[in-house]
Parts: C-alpha cells; structure tokens; sequence
C-alpha cells in the first residue's frame, strides 16, 4: 500500500498552501482532488488578496497575462444612502482563480508534493480506532493510501470532517443553508470611461460593492446575502434603486457561498487537521478567506512538521498547539467580528446613515480592522463618545432605542468572545469544559440566520 506523512483532500488554495508548505521541510505529500486538472478552481474567476500577504506567506506573484488580473489600493465604504465615504489604503490584487490555483499546484510539486486528480475521497482508514490514511476512488476504482495524517482541504462540503465518528475529537457537522452567505458577482462593462474603476466602493447596508475586473471598462458588481441568492436580488433591487451606479451592459453572473458560522472548536484530531473552508476560516465581515486559512496552516506546517521529525503517531494531544496557537492568532480576533456582526440587528436606511455621518461603529477605524482581520476594540472614551452621539440620534428621532441595544449588545458579545477565546486551553485537560461555555456563549448570541444583519 502506498504511504506518505501527509494526505491532503482538496488541491485548491487551503490544501496546495499546507502542501509546499510541509515538502519544502521534507516531508512526503500526497494531495487528492475529485476534479481534473482542467476543471479545478473553476468555481470562481476573480478572487482578491491582501498584495502584503504575497511576502507575509511567500506565495508566488501572479503573471500579466495568465493569473494577474489587476490591482488596486483605494477604496471605500458608503452609507446606504451613498454618502459620508469611509477611506481605506490597502493596496490589493485581483487574480483568476484556476489559473492562480495551477500556480500553486506547480509550486508545490515543485518542493515534492505528489498530486492526484480525479481522485475523490471516500473514507478514512483505521488502526486501532486511529485514523491512519483513507480510500479514495480514481477512475472507478477504490485506492487506498496510509498517512500519519489527513488534511481534510476539502472546501464547505468537509467531506472527510463530516465523516469522522462522533466525538473522535473535531465536531462533523455540516455547513448547512442557513450557514452560508450566499454571494453573486455581475461582471459588467460601464458605458461611459468617466465610470472606469480603479478602486472597490462597498454599501455595508446592502452588503453590496463595486470592484475593478482586469480591464479597464469593466467592474464587478457584488451582492451577498445571508438566506439565499434570491434575497440577494432582492437587496440588490433595492440598492440599484437607492444608488445611481454607472450605465452598464451585463457580461455574465458568477454565484457561490461561503460559510458564515463558528469553526469547529478544535481543529486537530488524532492523524486529523480540518482547514480552509472545511473549517469554515473565513473572515466574518467578508467570507474572505483564501489567506485566513493561510494563518492555521502555517502554524499547522509548522507543528506538523516538528512531530513527523520527531516520529510517533500525530495524536490530538501532540496537535494541540495548532489549535492555541490558530486561536491567538487569529481565531480570537475573528470570534469577536462574528459575535459583534450576530448581534447587531437591522438598522434602517436612515440609521445607517445616520451612523456614517457620525463614525459611530461605522468608521474609516472598523472598516480598517474588518479588512485587516484584527479586533474591533474601542477605548473607554470611543465608546463614550459614540453613546452621546447615539443618545443625540436618539433624542432627535433618527435612532430608535431598539437599535441601539442591538448594537451594544453585539458590541457587548464581541468583547465577550474575545475574552473566551484569550482563556482557550493549552492543552487538551480544560477543553471539556471550555466547550461547555463555549457552547453557553455562542447560544446566548442566536444563530446566524435569526439575528445576521439585514
Ligand atoms: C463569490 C465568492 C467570491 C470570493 N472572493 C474571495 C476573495 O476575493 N478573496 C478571498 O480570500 N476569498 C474569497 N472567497 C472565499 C474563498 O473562495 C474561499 O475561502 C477559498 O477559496 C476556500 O479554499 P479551500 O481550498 O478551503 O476550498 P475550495 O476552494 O472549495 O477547494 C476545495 C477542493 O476540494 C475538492 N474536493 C471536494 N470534495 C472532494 C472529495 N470528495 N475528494 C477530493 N477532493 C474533494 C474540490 O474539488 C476543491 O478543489 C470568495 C468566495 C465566493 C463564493
């Protein structure tokens, strides 16, 4: 039977990262996609990324005229009524999704990573009620593979997460409907050169952006919603109707979802780690997360690469660190958003835009933080600043006392998040009874679906 340290289930970005990663500290790497080499990636064209996370994870560069598609540093934010713009300065860049991801594939062939297309998985296979590989089915035929560990890269599908027998150590649910935030992107072509993009312009309010496409004269118009993508038309209607946006003539429509809920509390099982989608590693305010989950996987490289050199099985004890060390990272920052952004109810156009004019919550300081992936913390004198100015809004009818609870109470729960997640255990002995506040908390702020802002 065939035996590698390392079997990776997806050889999109999360699962080619994790391979260059683990071969250039010479490991053995074998990398398993159900797709061909020529339909991969093709469920996106353009995605974006930070260009500081190009030398952050020594990604290589897309190319002009293969990858690369454009790049851009303005942007900003709006309020529903397209007025008070909120600035932000990062510098961005546009690539076409498959072609990015051969890149990556190449590059971690490059180091010695093995990959294998039309390669589906099918199960785990067990030793001793350990994991200890998996059987996956290549041209009709079932194959098995022995690995000291499985990396399920598998995307929102998590096939080999949701496979794991209950309580094994990483939580199998699965990314349901009402935990994905359903996004549909319209190319278009503007009629008039005045309208040609260089920057994203977004409407918090709407969940809706505008962004460069790669020429000059187009743009991508996006919309997410939290339902489905016929609510998503909805909201769209209605910001066509508020927003005057540029003459346009629609090129095509392209449609996905990212998962929008809490990760699984532990990543790491034993001979098991869950990342990219699969553990839903998504930035809250965005669903970005194609260099997300690049911060567990570095961190998981690294610990994996220490326990193969030091030999022995991968258990989930000696996995551990993956999980505190993901969690100071960035999984702490990330709980706080997600708490923050549950909590906050509808607002309605007028307050949005009442909360533009006046840098409450909604500052050029937040959307930073947003796009950054950091913590959205505001000192003792932001937050009394901000409540006068929400008790003016009050007393000159713009703000309905309801709204504001429901904000301070998302605002609230974020720093509640952030303080359960500073105590995540250090190893495997305080985790039980973590989870059981974990669990406490994350009930106590509703679901998604119930309290998501509209
Ligand atoms: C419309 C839209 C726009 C987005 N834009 C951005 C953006 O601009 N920037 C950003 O950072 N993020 C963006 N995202 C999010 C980003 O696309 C994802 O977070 C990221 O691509 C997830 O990568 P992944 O490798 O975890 O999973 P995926 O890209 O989903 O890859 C999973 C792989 O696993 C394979 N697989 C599935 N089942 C099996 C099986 N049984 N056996 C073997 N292989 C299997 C699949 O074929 C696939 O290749 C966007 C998402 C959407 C929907």
């Amino acid at each position: 039977m065939e035996q590698y340290d390392v079997l990776i289930v997806g050889a999109a970005t999360a699962g080619s990262y994790f391979a260059r990663k683990l071969a250039e500290a010479g490991h053995s790497v074998l990398v398993i996609d159900k797709l061909s080499r020529d339909t991969l990636g093709r469920r996106l064209d353009i995605f974006h990324v930070a260009k500081s996370d190009f030398a952050r994870f020594h990604l290589p560069l897309p190319e002009q005229n293969d990858d690369f598609a454009f790049e851009f540093s303005r942007g900003q934010t709006l309020s529903a009524f397209n007025r008070y713009p909120k600035k932000t300065q990062n510098t961005v860049v546009g690539m076409h999704m498959p072609r990015y991801i051969a890149r990556l594939n190449a590059w971690a062939r490059e180091a010695g990573a093995a990959f294998r297309h039309n390669a589906a998985f099918i199960d785990f296979l067990y030793e001793d009620g350990r994991i200890a590989g998996a059987v996956y089915e290549q041209d009709g035929q079932l194959r098995e593979v022995k690995a000291k560990l499985v990396a399920d890269c598998s995307g929102i599908p998590s096939v080999a997460r949701r496979k794991l027998p209950d309580s094994y150590g990483v939580e199998n649910f699965e990314i349901d409907d009402t935990e994905k935030f359903y996004v549909t992107l319209r190319y278009v072509v503007y009629h008039d050169p005045k309208d040609y993009v260089s920057g994203t312009r977004g409407w918090t309010y709407y969940k809706t952006w505008e962004a460069p496409e790669g020429s000059a004269d187009s743009a991508i118009l996006g919309v997410g919603a939290n339902f489905s993508y016929d609510e998503g038309e909805k909201v769209f209607a209605a910001f066509e109707k508020a927003v005057k946006l540029p003459r346009y003539t629609l090129k095509r429509i392209e449609r996905g979802t990212t998962p929008y809920r809490r990760p699984p509390y532990s990543f790491v099982a034993d001979g098991f780690l869950a990342s990219g989608d699969a553990a839903c590693l998504t930035k809250p305010s965005a669903g970005e997360g194609v260099t997300a989950s690049m911060v567990q996987l570095e961190i998981a490289a690294d610990v994996v690469g220490r326990l193969l050199d030091e030999g022995g099985y991968l258990t989930r004890a000696r996995l551990w660190p993956v999980n505190k060390r993901y969690v100071e990272a960035q999984g702490k920052a990330f709980a706080g958003q997600l708490a923050t952004l549950i909590g906050a109810m509808s607002t309605s156009a007028k307050e949005n835009d009442f909360f533009f004019q006046n840098d409450v919550i909604f500052s050029e300081k937040t959307f930073a933080a947003l796009g950054n992936g950091e913590p959205l913390t505001f000192s003792a004198g932001e937050m009394a600043s901000m409540a006068l100015k929400m008790f003016r809004g009050v007393l000159s009818r713009q703000l309905r006392i309801s709204t504001i609870r429901s904000l301070l109470s998302g605002m609230k729960n974020g720093g509640r998040a952030e303080a359960l997640y500073a105590e995540y255990p250090a190893d495997e002995a305080g985790y039980d009874a973590w989870v059981r506040r974990a669990d406490a908390f994350w009930k106590s702020c509703g679901s998604m679906a119930e309290n998501a802002i509209e």
